[in-house]
């Protein structure tokens, strides 16, 4: 066993060899990996082996897409054979809602690329004679699908890795982990020792359990999944013969179910309801080549519909059933990358489809390593996209939520029950004796809108209950004055003698003067959006930073490791130590005047300031600025003065007609004025200019911050892409995002985000196109439901496109 490496992987699954290939591949041969038994030792040995490129997110799509493509290189590369076996598939719907959901992930898939088709149950039928064609409206065909062998699959990953000159020890348990003064790790094992620069944790069933050797608790759960293998069925056998070729794999979405041929019968599992976590407290170090005790009765509704909707089972006999566990986020996506406040310890575990998603892991994950940038946009599977709240329990709430969930639609207005309430802030009962339908973000229960007593959320594609209320909200802020919390933003103290060169380092914009604000874009080397914030400058080395609050570990993670060491600057994170309500609509300084002696004229207090001023008797930070586009303020306080400040602004505002509003509203009014909002418009994918932030970039400011050189060039050479507003004729439903975009009928781009603009009374639709069709009038539609709804662009901002009423 090597003494020193560059990196120890720790878990030889799927995912921990396909990590060492990729680092391999990329030029990093001085890796091994250790695995406390034999490969596939984990949950990867009893797994079906599926895989599919089709998921709801786009950019988790494209790495599926790459895992699939990339088993013949790897096939071919280490002479292993894998047992590919290319089926394609179906997606099967049997109610309209599931069939407009299907539609709206065909039209995702359209702009990448994907080649999936709608078909008929008559259709679905003469391709997959096992189902019963009246049980269904529709299915959707996905010809790059099927299944392989687990076994071969993570060996060919492993010889490949051997063949670039990793190493592999096997029967090698990590038993702890520490980290040396320089930052490199003594991975301890029950061989011995190896030092090593970055150790990854693939640890699979056991990535928990490795995690607290480092003292984390990573949110990731072990769930029991069951499937059934059927004796030889002779419906599959005849169909073999004459198609002269296997049956193809199904997603019964509506029976929970999924089936594959396997041999001359067929393989069935679900994502039962009645789910089961396992060993949700610590998992057995001795738990080895070992299947869980089946349990048949745990999953027979879902069995009683399969086999309802493929009558051919109820005559099959069942020859075997498998009861193994695997693991889950509480999202269900895996958790990849480096984790905050660790250096060089990373993470790729919680992968759940390592046979869809293990390529694609390993790929970003080697990219980051070597590169430090994982070359895609990986949030969606950061490891950072979970902030301290996603503890043991929480995890464990969500994670049962979700696998029970697995093939449950999710409507673009339905939020999840479990695990919520969580984080609340001081005037959360105040706001629900209001009517505030919550929702839960980052882990914070934040008003969605406000319902009228006896009406709440109906669940739908389509406009809803909420529509006209909403629509209340929106306009009640533009014609009067509306309040709505805030606490749901990040906001990072930043202080110390080293802030403003610090900050000026980060960020792309040019600093503000003491008591100004400035929108500040945060750009990554090669020039691409990393964040969008706001930047208060309270005093001399003294900022407030507001920003994206999914956001808020995953941009103090790039903020860390750019803090400068000398200790000049300190580095906060307030999470709900600052909480935050806001005014806006043309009457909104009225209202504060009632609480203030200071002069709030826009001489003294103009659009962009900001200033610690006392409301009444409670200190706070006020700064004229408001997402909703109009005239407003944001106000920042301490959390044990929020429920006075909200009872004072209500009562001030009470002349003036004020009223709640809630985010949803506030979605309605930022696309009167084309705002974009991260992780939908402003996303590593893009570069400033492209997202048109370009006016906050100072390339001519002093300091050489980064990503500098990189919106140089984008801006001599116009990037690629354009942010660009449409107004659709919709109906009954607005966009949600991810719809293709169309000009001339040929998909051009993809809608980031929309929805239905009340105050102004259109529907919005706002995406990416080529920069060189940004300004054509030509025929634009956007695809909806399975609809084309025509769009025409809108080229200056709905609401106040000069900008002179929010700087009255
Ligand atoms: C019944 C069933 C069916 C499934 N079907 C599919 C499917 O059809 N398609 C699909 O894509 N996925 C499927 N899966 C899921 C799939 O199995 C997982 O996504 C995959 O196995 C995850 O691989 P991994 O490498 O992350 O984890 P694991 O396979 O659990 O590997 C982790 C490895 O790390 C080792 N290890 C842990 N701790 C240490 C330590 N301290 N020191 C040394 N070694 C350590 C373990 O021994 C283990 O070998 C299925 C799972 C089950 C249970």
């Amino acid at each position: 066993m090597k003494s020193h490496a560059r990196v120890v992987v720790i878990g030889g699954g799927v995912v921990g060899c396909s990590v060492l290939y990729h680092l391999t591949k990329f030029g990093w041969t001085d890796v091994v990996l250790v695995e406390r038994s034999e490969l596939t030792s984990g949950s990867t040995w009893h797994a079906a082996g599926g895989m599919h490129t089709i998921n709801g997110d786009p950019n988790v799509a494209k790495l599926q897409k790459y895992t699939v493509e990339l088993y013949k290189e790897i096939e071919d590369y280490s002479g292993q054979d894998i047992g590919l076996h290319m089926t394609s598939g179906m997606m099967l719907a049997a109610t309209k809602e599931r069939f407009d959901w299907m539609k709206s992930i065909l039209a995702k898939g359209r702009y990448m690329g994907l080649e999936a088709e709608l078909l008929t149950p008559k259709e679905a039928h003469d391709l997959m004679p096992l189902i019963d064609p009246d049980q269904f409206v529709g299915a959707v065909f996905d010809p790059v699908e099927g299944h392989l062998d687990p076994y071969g699959t993570t060996h060919a990953y492993a010889k490949s890795a051997k063949k670039n000159g990793a190493e592999i020890y096997l029967h090698t348990k990590v038993e702890d982990l520490a980290q040396r003064e320089d930052g490199s790790w003594r991975v301890i094992t029950n061989k011995g020792e190896i030092i090593a620069e970055h150790v990854v944790n693939c640890g699979g069933l056991w990535a928990r359990e490795v995690g607290r050797m480092v003292g984390l608790e990573l949110p990731v759960l072990a769930m029991e999944h069951m499937y059934l293998i059927t004796e030889d069925m002779p419906e599959v056998i005849e169909f073999n013969r004459t198609a002269g070729r296997e049956l193809m794999h199904c997603v019964d979405f509506d029976g929970e179910i999924y089936l594959r041929q396997e041999r001359n019968g067929m393989l069935m599992g679900t994502y039962e309801k009645a789910c089961r976590p396992w060993s949700p407290l610590n998992t057995p170090w001795d738990f080895g080549h070992e299947l869980l005790e089946e349990d048949i009765e745990r999953i027979t509704p879902e069995l009683e519909v399969g086999f309802r909707h493929f009558p051919a089972f109820n005559k099959a006999g069942i020859k075997k059933i498998i009861n193994g566990p695997f693991t889950f986020s509480p999202d269900g996506n895996p958790l990849v990358g480096p984790v905050r406040g660790m250096t060089n310890f990373w993470s790729a575990c919680a992968v759940m489809a390592g046979f869809s998603q293990g390529g694609g892991v390993g790929l970003a994950l080697a990219n980051w390593m070597i590169h430090g940038d994982p070359g895609f946009d990986v949030f969606a599977m950061d490891v950072a996209r979970y902030g301290d709240f996603a503890t043991l329990g929480y995890t464990n709430a969500k994670v049962r939520e979700n696998y029970s969930r697995r093939f449950s639609i999710r409507y673009p207005n339905e939020e999840l029950p479990a695990g919520r309430p969580l984080l609340t802030t001081p005037i959360y009962d105040r706001l629900k004796a209001a009517g505030a339908v919550f929702g839960a973000s980052y882990g914070l229960e934040q008003p969605l809108w406000f319902a009228p007593a006896g009406v709440e959320d109906h669940f739908s594609w389509r406009r809803s209950t909420d529509f006209e209320t909403v629509g209340a909200e929106a306009r009640a802020v533009r014609e009067g004055v509306g309040l709505m919390e805030t606490s749901g933003f990040a906001k990072y103290a930043v202080k110390g003698r080293g802030a403003e060169a610090f900050l000026d380092r980060l960020l792309a914009c040019r600093m503000p003067a003491t008591g100004r604000m400035t929108l500040a874009p945060m750009l990554k080397a090669d020039g691409k959006l990393i964040g969008d914030f706001t930047l208060a400058k309270l005093g001399e080395g003294d900022f407030l930073l507001i920003g994206s609050g999914i956001a808020e570990d995953y941009h103090m993670r790039w903020f860390e490791a750019h803090l400068p060491k000398d200790g000049s600057v300190t580095l906060e994170a307030l999470n709900l130590g600052l909480v935050g309500l806001a005014i806006a609509g043309p009457n909104a300084r009225e209202v504060l005047r009632k609480l203030t002696h200071q002069d709030l004229s826009t001489a003294a207090f103009p659009f962009m300031a900001v200033r610690r001023m006392d409301l009444g008797m409670a200190p706070a930070i006020v700064g004229r600025v408001s997402y909703t586009g109009d005239l407003g303020y944001e106000i920042w306080m301490k959390p044990q003065y929020q429920r006075y400040l909200y009872d004072l602004i209500l009562e001030a505002g009470e002349e003036f007609g004020i009223r709640l509003f809630g985010l949803r509203a506030l979605n309605a009014l930022r696309l009167e004025k084309s705002y974009g909002s991260w992780s939908r418009e402003y996303r590593p994918l893009y570069g400033p200019l492209e997202a048109r932030l370009d006016r906050f970039v100072a390339l001519d400011k002093a300091a050489d911050f980064i990503g500098k050189a990189a919106a140089g060039l984008e801006r001599e050479n116009g990037g690629t892409l354009r942010l660009c507003t449409f107004i659709l004729e919709a109906k009954d439903a607005d966009v949600i995002g991810d719809e293709p975009i169309y000009l001339d009928g040929v998909v051009r781009g993809w809608v980031t985000s929309g929805g239905y603009a009340h105050a102004a009374g259109v529907s919005v639709a706002v995406g990416y196109v080529p920069k060189d069709i940004a300004d054509v009038t030509g025929d634009w539609s956007v695809e909806l439901l399975g609809e084309m709804l025509p769009a025409r662009l809108q080229r200056e901002p709905l609401f106040d496109p000069t900008g002179a009423t929010m700087r009255k």
